[in-house]
């Protein structure tokens, strides 16, 4: 009789890595369990420590590379292995593209319930990032209190909340190191407390810092547990234009979060110094495009600008307008995309839920001299119903680039009852994309576009465009069935 093996905690295993999972950790298979071995990579074989097991799987920790996968490459950042922000700095670039591909189909597959004849035909190759270092323009960090009680600023471990101190994000810009370092320094001085998350004392949260790519300006933003505008002037003195230029902090204002939630902004930003808000720009080389945006420390903007504006490029290119289109653009941040499109379109209406973006997507609009663009604040599948009753508008394009969870039904439910001729679905998260593909493909809508672009290189995470086409006529279909129904009643 063939005794089958059954894993316990901290046996050891050597094992081939055969794939990839969700979060680019690496999968194989021994004696029938599927083993998930964070830092492992595909084409490795490995000794790995088992560390949970369950029914048919089980956690490995990965201890040494035994071979080495030919996708396997040296990782620029000294402590991306306990940081764990970058899920896939040991993967080589090119196998890092092929993932999010693969990524991508495998939620149309899995959740989408699309065939592998519909996904040959419309999934396309991930997009690189231009940059896939020092690419992204915002940080927040988490600022705690170190074994010798002095403050410390760094990343969560993992999917703890252990802070690792590290003043160097090498996807960040390289000032910002100094300018945390210059901020643990001003708290030391002036025995200003980090914030633990315990016992609900202590001052500084989190620092924010977002940088233009266009004019190298940054925007600082404290999160604090209690009122700090009586550190302004001192605070300006380290780290504003006068003491630092280099730094370019031309704007600096805090947020008052008291509240014990993961929820990283509190309440309204109140000034420090400086500027209000940050302007950065994002081009098109190929629609001559030079849109510049005022961003707010609490409105949503792409980290990675390099590749946004490939994105914002594309999603003209799939909507085709000639001039006489009606666009909607459902969950519109600051209006990045909504101005892209009121550059070829009739009018663009933009929906957007955070006060401020809404607010920075008007002034927006009048910075680049639009008058075609109006921005409405409120939950999309509020504003929109709400929208159509009052001025019975129709929609040629609907553009929707909503956050992780992806759209609310009755939202998608409302969009195809509008029956644009062209939906753009932009995302970042391919499983509640696929989700929400799966709904609208069921109603009258053909998925004939799907490119992933490689927003946030180094890590697991990937973003997606996607074209959804009218097959049938659902309005007139919606009309007959209501024509249909009252004969019958
Ligand atoms: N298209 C923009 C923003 C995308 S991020 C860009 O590319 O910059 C998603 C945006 O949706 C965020 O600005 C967020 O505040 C907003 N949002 C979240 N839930 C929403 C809802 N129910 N209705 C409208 N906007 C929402």
């Amino acid at each position: 009789m063939c005794e089958e093996r059954v894993f316990k905690k901290n046996d050891i295993v050597t094992v081939t890595v055969t794939d990839f999972g969700n979060d680019g950790e690496g999968i194989g298979k021994a004696d029938g369990y599927t083993l998930f071995i964070k830092d492992a990579v595909i084409g490795d074989t490995v000794s790995a420590r088992i560390m949970k097991v369950k029914k048919g799987y089980a956690y490995a920790r990965l201890l040494e590379v035994i071979t080495p996968s030919p996708h396997r490459t040296d990782p620029p950042c000294p402590v991306a292995r306990p940081c764990g922000g970058c899920q896939l700095q040991s993967v080589t670039y090119e196998e890092q593209l092929h993932f999010k591909r693969r990524k991508v189909e495998n939620a149309l597959r899995r959740i989408g319930g699309f065939s592998e004849e519909k996904l040959r035909a419309v999934m396309q190759d991930t997009e690189p990032s231009p940059r896939t270092l020092r690419y992204r323009n915002k940080m927040i960090v988490p600022v705690g209190t170190g074994k010798d009680g002095a403050p410390v600023a760094g990343f969560y471990a993992g999917r703890t909340h252990d802070i690792i101190p590290c003043e160097d994000c090498l996807l960040g810009q390289p000032e910002n190191g100094a300018i945390l370092k210059e901020i643990l320094g001003f708290m030391r001085e002036k025995g200003m407390s980090a914030y633990d998350e315990e016992s609900g004392e202590g001052l500084i949260r989190h620092v924010f810092l977002r940088r233009s790519r266009e004019s190298g300006e940054n925007m600082l933003c404290l999160i604090t547990n209690g009122d700090a505008a009586e550190y302004a002037h001192e605070l300006q003195a380290r780290l504003g234009p006068g003491a630092h230029p280099e730094w370019k902090i031309t704007g600096a204002g805090y947020s008052v979060n008291r509240e014990r939630t993961n929820v990283i902004f509190g309440g309204p930003v109140r000034p420090l110094w400086g500027k209000a808000a940050l302007e950065d720009a994002l081009h098109s080389e190929k629609y001559d495009i030079h849109m510049r945006y005022r961003i707010s420390p609490m409105s949503f903007y792409q980290v990675n600008p390099y590749i946004a504006e490939k994105m914002y490029e594309k999603v003209l290119d799939l909507a085709e307008l000639t001039g006489t289109e009606t666009v909607f653009d459902l969950y519109c941040g600051i209006g990045t995309i909504s101005l892209f499109l009121a550059s070829g379109a009739r009018e663009v209406i933009g929906v957007e839920i955070v006060p401020d973006a809404v607010k920075n997507a008007a002034e927006n609009a009048a910075l680049n001299g639009l008058s075609n663009a109006r921005f409405l604040e409120g939950k999309a599948e509020e504003v929109v119903p709400a929208l159509m009753k009052r001025e019975n508008l129709r929609a040629d394009v609907v553009v929707v680039d909503p956050p992780r969870k992806g759209c609310d039904e009755t939202l998608l439910d409302t969009i195809t009852g509008i029956a644009p001729e062209k939906l753009i679905y932009v995302s970042c998260d391919p499983a509640t994309l696929a989700r929400d593909l799966k709904r609208l493909t069921g109603c009258g809508y053909d998925l004939t576009f799907v490119k992933p672009y490689d927003q946030f290189a180094m890590t697991g995470h990937v973003e997606v465009v996607s074209l959804l086409q009218r097959v049938s006529n659902t309005r007139e279909r919606m009309i007959t069935l209501d024509v249909e129904m009252e004969d019958h009643s």
